[in-house]
């Protein structure tokens, strides 16, 4: 459902042009826990940031579902990464000012949900994540933990086709992690595809495939 053909990202800096993903091909099949892993550098986000639409290969393609996505514009990828797309990061990235069901119902808003009902999602998906009695704290209150849990549900918010997660545990403490790690597990069990990008060896054991990077290519591939 998600496929790079030979895809490929440079930078150029200045006389030098490095080479961040090197013809990269990659098919995701709807369902798959697939997590990426390789040594800082190696291209996991560059990966990432291809799969999620956020950025465009210098050559190559970016297949969602059959339609080749990779030259449209900024605000058509803007549309569809609302429409079909769920990021978290490593730095959970939530508005500062927004309670937690405010973060939550922020892309559904955007999407034109009307208000009752965004409400009612977000408040829905922190419950189903323990964080019931943490609607209205502002992030700054919250836990690292916590803050995690709100970015994955807004990422999931809109009903993602696929959740795509660059090093989601990598802030985050033992217990705090392996919450994050059962939510993940929970998702992929009801079907939600995932692509996550970890250092932590045991998100690596949660996931059915795990693919490694090396210099911008794949290294090997593993389905366990
Ligand atoms: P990883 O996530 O595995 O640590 P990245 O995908 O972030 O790796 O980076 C891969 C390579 O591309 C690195 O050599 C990095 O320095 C380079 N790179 C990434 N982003 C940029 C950028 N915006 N400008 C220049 N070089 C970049
Ligand atoms: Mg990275």
């Amino acid at each position: 459902m998600l496929e790079l053909r030979e895809a490929t990202r440079q930078y150029r800096l200045g006389e030098v042009t490095v080479t961040a993903l090197d013809r990269v091909s990659l098919r995701i099949e709807r369902g798959e826990f697939v997590a990426v892993l390789g040594p800082s550098g190696s291209g996991k986000s560059t990966l990432l940031n291809l799969l999620g639409l956020l950025d465009v290969p210098t050559s190559g393609q970016v297949i969602l579902e059959g339609r080749d996505v990779t030259h449209l514009s900024a605000s058509e990828r803007a549309r569809l990464r609302l429409q079909a797309l769920g990021f978290v990061f490593q730095r959970f990235h939530l508005v500062g000012a927004f309670s937690a069901v405010e973060n939550v119902a922020l892309p559904l808003e955007a999407a034109g949900w009307p208000v009752a009902a965004r409400w009612e999602r977000a408040c829905r998906l922190l419950e189903s994540v323990g964080l019931g009695h943490r609607l209205h704290f502002l992030p700054s209150r919250l836990s690292g933990g916590e803050r995690q849990r709100v970015a994955v549900c807004r990422a999931l918010a809109n009903q993602p086709r696929v959740l795509l997660a660059d090093e989601p545990t990598g802030q985050l403490h033992s217990e705090d992690k392996q919450q994050i790690i059962r939510i993940f597990q929970q998702l992929n069990a009801a079907g939600h595809t995932l692509v996550v990008v970890t250092h932590d060896p045991e998100m690596a054991h949660a996931a059915a495939r795990i693919i490694e990077l090396r210099d911008g290519r794949i290294l090997r591939e593993l389905t366990q």
